[in-house]
């Protein structure tokens, strides 16, 4: 696109209510966010166990600076490989219980990398229908042929891998074990039992259940018991971890390969050793400190029954809490409300999700009291009826 296409799309997306924009806060600490001189109550975070402003973790990275600089200075491969990444790498893959980890620069380039290294034309990928933009890409990027299932459908998924399968060499299942925007969790065992039967590697994303699911607070993939049995499980430390960066743990050969042939894990400079050394801390916070996503999944529980006691109809079962609101305009129009009311929260709206199923996504964090949770119930239930 160039020259008047673009204009010309600008207007479009404004006109049709669709336009993004940048929406820069003066401040951001506690679950608060400050625009144009107010405050509000942020629902948009991915903070979810408020470690991003931790004390041991600011302290940590405090001392990785003084150590070793503000910065890596080259890729792994050259001169940016510190022991801290290492030491890194190991606790992430004891905390996914697999053989080996990587480090990537973020959880949209693991995506990336990982699938286009690691399939190629003659190969096929079954993702579910709303696997996140990342792993879309990295499909893309692959030349594989993608078939995509219905959401959460293993029944769907099980007819399009018996019809193609065969067709193509190698073959992979991927999803996101909770998803971004439904707020809901995959069948993994389901599509478990599909890859073994029908020869195929199976990938997880667990970018929103890392840190709040699991005995150890690994992810969804320990909840089930399936971490001998899935082969590629990846994730992100920049959510309920707090920091920054991406990671998958899998096998040693296939750590191996990755660091002989991904290019986006080649061809970037290794992520800076203070968000390395946030990243290490934040696992053992992670898996010690079960109080707080213990905390978290109530107060999830307790917004969702106070919605529902109000006649809002409300998905998921994880701290990604959507309340259907149907139709664009009104959606918007109650994102507009509550921001008045000192609330930040986001409408989603088409592409982004299906037609007619707009709503409002709120992202609960351990700074949402039930105090402020109850306040919340009130306001929408005055707001939307
Ligand atoms: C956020 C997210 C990513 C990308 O992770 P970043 O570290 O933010 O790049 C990948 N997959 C899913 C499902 C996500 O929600």
């Amino acid at each position: 696109m160039a020259g008047a296409g673009i204009e010309e799309f600008l207007k479009r997306r404004a006109e049709d209510g669709l336009l993004r924009q940048l929406c820069p806060a003066a401040s951001r600490r506690n679950g608060m966010l400050s625009f144009g001189g107010r405050e509000y109550i942020d629902f948009s975070s991915n903070d979810y166990l408020g470690l991003s402003h931790d004390p041991r973790l600011i302290a940590e990275a405090a001392k990785a600076l003084e150590t070793w600089g503000v910065s890596s200075s080259a890729s792994r491969l050259m001169s940016g490989d510190l022991d801290i990444h290492h030491q890194l790498e190991t606790k992430t893959a004891a905390f996914k219980k697999k053989e080996a980890a990587l480090v990537f620069n973020s959880g949209y380039q693991a995506n990336v990398g990982i699938l286009s290294a690691l399939y190629g034309k003659s190969d096929c990928i079954f993702a579910d229908r709303l696997c996140h933009a990342s792993i879309i890409d990295g499909v893309l990027l692959s030349g594989a042929r993608l078939f995509r299932f219905r959401h959460n459908d293993a029944g769907h998924a099980r007819v399009l891998i018996e019809k193609e399968r065969n067709k193509f060499r190698n073959a992979l299942i991927v999803t996101e074990s909770i998803f971004s925007m439904e707020g809901d969790r995959a069948p993994l065992d389901e599509l478990v039992g599909l890859k073994e039967r029908y020869d195929c590697a199976m990938m997880a994303d667990e970018a929103h259940a890392t840190g709040i699911f699991g005995a150890g607070g690994s992810g969804v993939v320990e909840d089930d018991g399936l971490s001998a049995r899935i082969d590629l499980i990846m994730g992100t430390f920049s959510k309920a971890l707090g920091g920054f960066g991406g990671y998958l743990a899998a096998s040693r050969a296939t750590i191996d390969y990755l660091v002989n042939a991904c290019r986006s894990f080649i061809y970037s400079t290794a992520l800076p050793p203070s968000v390395i050394a946030c990243n290490a801390l934040s696992i053992d916070i992670v898996r010690k400190e079960s109080f707080r996503r213990i905390q978290l999944l109530e107060n999830a529980r307790f917004l969702r029954d106070g919605l529902r006691q109000q006649g809002f109809e409300v998905r998921g079962c994880s701290q990604i809490v959507p309340v259907m609101t149907g139709e664009t305009k009104r959606t918007a129009a109650c994102a507009q409300r509550l921001r008045e009311k000192g609330y930040r929260v986001l409408p989603i709206r088409p592409p982004t999700v299906p037609e007619n199923s707009a709503r409002l996504r709120l992202s609960l964090t351990a700074f949402h009291t039930e105090e402020i949770l109850q306040r919340f119930i009130n306001d929408l239930g005055d707001i939307a009826f």
